[in-house]
Order: C-alpha cells, then sequence, then structure tokens
C-alpha cells in the first residue's frame, strides 16, 4: 500500500460519494465501493462487515479474499481482530496480523496470505455499525496518515449504511444501543417527583452533510467557527453568574485551553483537507476523542476528555448555527432538562409551564440554580454524574428528587409505580390546599404565625397559593446572585417595591445581604479565605463596605414609602454591631427625610440570633432591637462546629438535641421579658416533628419553605401546646437522651400529624 495520504482521502470521498449515489442495489454499491477503497489505498484486499442484530459481524464485500466468503463468513461477538476492533470502537494496524492474539483464521476467505492488517470501527453517533478494513501481503504497518484516511472513510460509509441504502442492513438508530433502562443517581438540589421526557439543555448536533464541496471554503469555515467558539467562552469566563470559583469554573478553564490546542485544531483541518466537511471534522475527530476517553482509567483525564467532547458539540453547534441553549426551542410539555451546567439565568429563560424536572451534572446544592429550581418549584437533582451521556432527546425519564435519582427510559413497572406516587403527593398537596384559608391555630388555641421564606420575585405566587400571613425572612442576596451585574439603586428599589407590592399588604422581613461564605456575588472579586463559614460574611461584610449597606437601606427605604418597612440584619455576633447597622439605616431614614421623600409609615429593625454569642447577650440585644429572628441553619451550625454544607458532618448533630433546645427556650425566654416579637426562619421551622417541638418551647411565629406551610399546618392544628410543653420541658431539664424518638412517641401518642413530606417520617 503506497502513502497517498495528500490527494488521496479527498479523491476517495469523492469517488465514494458518487458511487453512493449511482443506481443499482445496495449490494452493488458496497461492491464498487470496497473495490474503489483498495484501488486508491494500493491495498490489496478491502472488506466490509457489518454488525448484525446478535452482535456478530458478517462479511459483506470485499475485494481481495474468496468472493465465496461474503454473507457466508460471520464473525461472533467480540470474535478475532474484526470483534476486537467493533468491541472497543478503536482502530487496529498491524504488520503481522496472524501473530495477534485475537486473530481467528477464517479458511472459506484465503487471507492467509496477507500479513499488515488494518481496521476501522465503522461509527455513528457512537455506536459501531460494522468494521472496515485493508490488508496487504507485505509485512508493514500503516502509517497515521493512512490510518486517518480510512477512519474519514468509515465515517462516510457508516452515513451510507444509516441511510438506508443497503437492502439487509438493519442500522440501529443513535442511541438505540443504549436503551435500556438506567437509573443515574444524583443528589436531591429541590424536592419533588417529576415524570417526562429529555430534553438537553445544550442540543446535540447530528451531521448530516459529511463530503465537502471545497475544502479551502470548509477550512475557512472552521477557522470563523473557533474564532467565534473563542469570544464565547471568553465571555462565559467573564460573565458574572458564573464567575464563582467550583467545578463548572473548571470546566470553562479546560474549554479555554481546548479552544486553542493546536494539535486539536490541526486533527480538525486535516480531517476536513482529507474532504469532510467542517461538522463532519468535528465529529470524527470527536469519534477518536471519545474512544480514547473511554479508554482512559485516570478519572481526571476522563473528565477532561469530556470537557473536549462538550467543546466539540459546542463547535458543531456554533458550525451549524444552532443556538446555544434548548429554551427558544419548541419544548414538550413534560420536559425533563438535562444539563452539564448551568446558570440560575439560563434556567429562568425557560417557559416554566414546560418544565416538570432538571438535572444537572453538576450542580450542587448551593449552585445558584438549585436556589432558582427550588423557587420555580421543579423537581431538581444535581451531581448526576453520566446523566447526558446515558440519555437521549425525547427518551422518558422520571426524576425522583426525594432520592436523588434519575429513571432512564423506565420500564412500565416503574412507571406504574411513580404514577402512584406522583398521585399520592398530589393528593396531600390537596389536603394542604383544603387547610390553606383556615387560620393556624393549636388544638388548644394558640395562633401560630406561619410566614414563608423567599428570596427571588418568581418566590412571590407562593405567597397567596400557601396561604402564608407574610414573608419572615426575605433573603435580599438571591437577586444579587442571579443578577449578571450588581443591581444599583434604582433596581434595587424597584425589586424591593415589587415584593411589596406583590405581598398585598402582609408583612415582609428583608434581610440585608448576607453575602460572604459560600454566598458569592458573581461579579465581585472573590476573597480567598481559610474558613468561608468563619470569615469576612454579612453584616461583617456590610459594616466593612458601609457603601453597600447604604445603598441597600436607601433603596428599601424608598420602596417602603408609605408602608411598613421591617429589615433585619444576618450574622449578628455583638448587640453593637447590631447597633452600628441600626444607626445607620436611622440615618438614612432621616436623610431621606430632609430630601422631602416620603419615609416608611413605621421603620423597624430587627437582629437575627445565628451566632452563639449573642445567645449569652441576650439581654442587651433584646433591649436593643425591634425585633428578633433565629437563623437556625447557621445557629446549629456555629453550635455544634459543623459545617452545614459538609454532608460529612451536615446531619450529625441533632437539632432536636437539648442543647440546641435549651439554646431556643432561652430565646424564647429572653423574647418574652422584653416583650419582642420572636419568630425563627431556619429550615427546621419547615418539619412537622421539628415545628411542633419550637411551638412546645414557645415560638409563635415561624417562617419556612413555601411547600412546608401545609404539612407544618396540619401539625399546627392537631396539636395541644400546654401538653407538649411541659412534657418537652422536663425532658429537656432532665437531659433525656434520644429526644426526637421521644418527640415522634409524643406526637403519636397526642395525634400531631407529623408525616409530612421531606420530614424523613413518610
Ligand atoms: C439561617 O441561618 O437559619 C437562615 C435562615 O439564614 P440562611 O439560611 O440564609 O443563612
Ligand atoms: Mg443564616
Amino acid at each position: 500500500m503506497a502513502s497517498s495520504a495528500d490527494a488521496g482521502p479527498l479523491i476517495l470521498i469523492r469517488r465514494l460519494r458518487q458511487i453512493m449515489a449511482e443506481p443499482g442495489s445496495g449490494q452493488e454499491r458496497l461492491d464498487k465501493i470496497v473495490k474503489q477503497i483498495a484501488n486508491i489505498m494500493v491495498a490489496d484486499v478491502c472488506s466490509i462487515y457489518i454488525r448484525r442484530q446478535d452482535g456478530s459481524l458478517e462479511l459483506f464485500a470485499t475485494e481481495g479474499l474468496n468472493k465465496g466468503a461474503v454473507h457466508t463468513t460471520h464473525m461472533t461477538r467480540g470474535e478475532g481482530l474484526v470483534g476486537l476492533i467493533a468491541e472497543s470502537n478503536e482502530p487496529v494496524n498491524l504488520s503481522e496480523a496472524q501473530a495477534h492474539p485475537a486473530f481467528s483464521y477464517r479458511p472459506e476467505t484465503g487471507e492467509e496470505i496477507y500479513h499488515s492488517f488494518l481496521g476501522v470501527p465503522v461509527q455513528r453517533a457512537g455506536n459501531v455499525l460494522g468494521v472496515l478494513v485493508v490488508q496487504n501481503r507485505t509485512q508493514r504497518l500503516y502509517d497515521s496518515e493512512e490510518q486517518e484516511a480510512l477512519q474519514t472513510t468509515a465515517m462516510v460509509l457508516a452515513e451510507h449504511l444509516a441511510s438506508g441504502a443497503v437492502a439487509g442492513v438493519t442500522v440501529t438508530s443513535p442511541g438505540t444501543l443504549r436503551r435500556r433502562m438506567q437509573l443515574a443517581k444524583g443528589l436531591t438540589l429541590s424536592d419533588g417527583i417529576a415524570l417526562g421526557h429529555i430534553v438537553l439543555h445544550e442540543p446535540r448536533v447530528v451531521v448530516t452533510q459529511l463530503v465537502a464541496d471545497d475544502v479551502g471554503e470548509e477550512r475557512k469555515r472552521l477557522a470563523r467557527a473557533i474564532k467565534r467558539l473563542r469570544v464565547v467562552i471568553d465571555a462565559m469566563l467573564d460573565r458574572r453568574d458564573l464567575a464563582a470559583p467550583g467545578e463548572h469554573r473548571d470546566v470553562l478553564e479546560s474549554y479555554r485551553l481546548f479552544a486553542h490546542d493546536s494539535g486539536w485544531i490541526r486533527r480538525l483541518r486535516e480531517a476536513i483537507g482529507q474532504g469532510l466537511t467542517a461538522q463532519a471534522a468535528v465529529e470524527r475527530v470527536r469519534n477518536e476523542t471519545r474512544a480514547r476517553m473511554l479508554r482512559q482509567p485516570d478519572s481526571f483525564w476522563r473528565e477532561r476528555f469530556k470537557d473536549l467532547d462538550d467543546l466539540s458539540d459546542r463547535l458543531l453547534r456554533t458550525l451549524s448555527g444552532r443556538p446555544d441553549t434548548a429554551a427558544s426551542d419548541s419544548l414538550p410539555e413534560d420536559t425533563i432538562l438535562v444539563a452539564r451546567t448551568m446558570g440560575p439565568a439560563e434556567l429562568l429563560d425557560y417557559d416554566r409551564s414546560r418544565l416538570r424536572g432538571l438535572v444537572v451534572e453538576e450542580g450542587s446544592l448551593q449552585s445558584h440554580v438549585a436556589i432558582v429550581a427550588k423557587a420555580l418549584g421543579i423537581a431538581a437533582i444535581g451531581e448526576a454524574k453520566g446523566a447526558i451521556e446515558s440519555v437521549e432527546p425525547g427518551d422518558a425519564a422520571i426524576v425522583d428528587a426525594e432520592t436523588g435519582e434519575l429513571h432512564i427510559r423506565p420500564g412500565p413497572d416503574v412507571i406504574a409505580a411513580y404514577s402512584d406516587k406522583a398521585r399520592f403527593r398530589a393528593r396531600r398537596q390537596q389536603r394542604y390546599a383544603g387547610l390553606r384559608d383556615l387560620p393556624a391555630v393549636t388544638r388548644d388555641g394558640k395562633a401560630i404565625s406561619l410566614k414563608i421564606n423567599a428570596g427571588l420575585l418568581v418566590d412571590l405566587p407562593h405567597l397567596a397559593q400557601s396561604g402564608a400571613d407574610g414573608i419572615g425572612l426575605f433573603r435580599t442576596e438571591l437577586e444579587f446572585m442571579i443578577a449578571h451585574r450588581f443591581p444599583l439603586k434604582d433596581k434595587q428599589t424597584a425589586i424591593y417595591r415589587r415584593i411589596l407590592d406583590g405581598a398585598g399588604g402582609k408583612p415582609v422581613v428583608f434581610r440585608t445581604l448576607d453575602i460572604g461564605g459560600d454566598k458569592l456575588l458573581p461579579y465581585f472579586k472573590h476573597v480567598k479565605e481559610e474558613n468561608p463559614a468563619l470569615g469576612w460574611r454579612a453584616l461583617r461584610m456590610t459594616l466593612d463596605r458601609k457603601g453597600l449597606l447604604r445603598t441597600q437601606i436607601r433603596a428599601l427605604l424608598r420602596a417602603a414609602s408609605g408602608r411598613e418597612l421591617q429589615v433585619m440584619m444576618p450574622m449578628v455576633s455583638t448587640t453593637a454591631e447590631y447597633e452600628v447597622a441600626k444607626q445607620l439605616v436611622r440615618e438614612e431614614l432621616r436623610r431621606l427625610e430632609a430630601k422631602g421623600t416620603a419615609p416608611p409609615r413605621e421603620v423597624r429593625i430587627g437582629a437575627m440570633i445565628e451566632v452563639p454569642s449573642i445567645l449569652f447577650e441576650l439581654d442587651r440585644l433584646m433591649a436593643a432591637a425591634d425585633f428578633v429572628s433565629v437563623g437556625s441553619n447557621d445557629l446549629s451550625q456555629y453550635l455544634f462546629a459543623a459545617d452545614r454544607n459538609n454532608r460529612r458532618v451536615s446531619q450529625r448533630y441533632d437539632v432536636l438535641s437539648a442543647s440546641m433546645l435549651r439554646a431556643l427556650r432561652s430565646i424564647v425566654s429572653a423574647a418574652d421579658r422584653h416583650g419582642k416579637p420572636l419568630t425563627l426562619c431556619g429550615e427546621i421551622a419547615g418539619r412537622p416533628l421539628e415545628a411542633m417541638a419550637l411551638i412546645a418551647l414557645g415560638f409563635r411565629s415561624i417562617s419556612m419553605a413555601p411547600a412546608n406551610i401545609g404539612p407544618v399546618k396540619a401539625a399546627v392544628l392537631s396539636m395541644d401546646v400546654a401538653k407538649i410543653g411541659g412534657e418537652l420541658g422536663g425532658l429537656i431539664d432532665r437531659d433525656a437522651p434520644g429526644l426526637r424518638q421521644r418527640l415522634v412517641e409524643i406526637a403519636t401518642r397526642t395525634g400531631v400529624e407529623i408525616d409530612g413530606p421531606g420530614t424523613g417520617v413518610s
């Protein structure tokens, strides 16, 4: 076989295209194809083996081997060199084929006289359809250009086979080899069950035009697309909502490296040189990388290959003028969106009414997309490794965000079980909806104020839907986190005004910016800290950057003009800190009045109790603050010194333990002593058993995720505070162990409904 790599492949591809368009039977065309390949590649033999349904490979056409072997020679799955190529999806290049351990001698072919062997998979969209082989009498290794030429030829051949042009060849459509039911595991980002159909956030492009009409033009197209791709990646790296450090950023950095990788670009250009269109060249090179990725034992490198795979997808989309995300496509009504990474604003681009579920391969519980998914009430799972690889667009799928599982192509039994589960949840929701307009009063007549936690404009409808008494915690930083740049005063004023308007007179407690720690603003320079949770966060930061706090307070005061404004400070560690912040609010109020702008009807300034030091200063704080609210998420994190975001320790200590309950009880009595309004707005308020304990301790106002209002109200309506309060007090005083279990027993004995979703009891 002569080295004919320069003009050879181009001529060959063009010749193949002519043959494929010629009249005649599929078999006749295949016969001509093998003849052409053998001729142009100066090979003594060229053969095509096609994969059958049972996985065996059948010799379909040959030039050089005995013709009698055609449709007679079958290699069973994995048998011989041909089987090896099909199984491994990789080329085999040998100077002495018969010396290879996998070689399987078939006398009917007469191949014993040929020594050198080059075989490549005929694959389409990752599925091996067959194997293309050339052989020569001489003992020699084929050079890399010859191998690439044969791979390019195999790609064109694959497309021809997939078009159904050859009778007797049943080609499985892309993905059909993966059409088994599969399960991907991840983490719950937003609770819920969703049954629907897969849509890829970044759609794959199927390359249909393979052969270039004008190689020079294709090279120019490639160059333009790579340039555009680099600009897009640079823009993404600059994008503020993706600026926070994390896995997504590593991915972007590696995209950037690959987009400038001269080896990758050279291979793409060479593939075009062999007669492929720019898209087909990307696909060709990608197929090789995929094969290397599958072989790669090291997970770091496997991930990098995956990045390159993603980048190829992007390049294909750029080349075909396809938009970057599926948000503008017409979506099925029951869309389950699968993404590798996703920013919060990207999720908001979708038509919510069509979204049922979300799966993000790299989304963690703290990711901003998780916050938005929760606000939108979409069942979502994150850290679902391998999800994208396992799905095909249009596949049926079930997101079980209770367990963090994605069922791909589920069987009828699984679908039936989940339909039941979804119906059960819907019935339960219906029951809670029935409680919506009932006042939350305990059996012994204690009125409990149930409020919701919110943080985004999209949360507003939850207030009316849940029938809550108000917004007990509005986390102002969330709108900042999903914005592309820092919202200036007017923008902030508009947001707060819309919140107050939307609340329709129900009270809203705005918390000033709680940023720092794990809550990063993408457009702010990130300060690296050894211990972010113990670092420059919340009030500590805004007291050092008073401009931030002042702007926010001004916006709040303006937005609340003529109405009541409640604003509270997060992470108060000393009363003195709170007093400085309060003073600042007062100054801004005076400034506003001096300007002649109508001030709020009333301004109340609160403090969050979430740092343990303040537990030992409660009287001073209560005397100073207009109201207080317990942030039990942080309070328990700092009390137990257990990072709330570290799964290894976050569940280790029970909030229903004597230490935490004593701390909470001391807050209740201090608030009572000073006659100060008290709320608790951490996650525990939304769990019926914990809510029961809080009410038994004396809390009369609690604030929670909107979905928990129903289950907690059911608990409130069925409890008797006097009975449970006395018993719980005794247990705490006696340092009784196993408090959670004892509380469950009390609830069961006294008929308190504690079996809502997400309680761990249902
Ligand atoms: C808390 O710490 O309990 C709280 C409500 O605030 P966040 O969860 O926003 O820190
Ligand atoms: Mg907090």
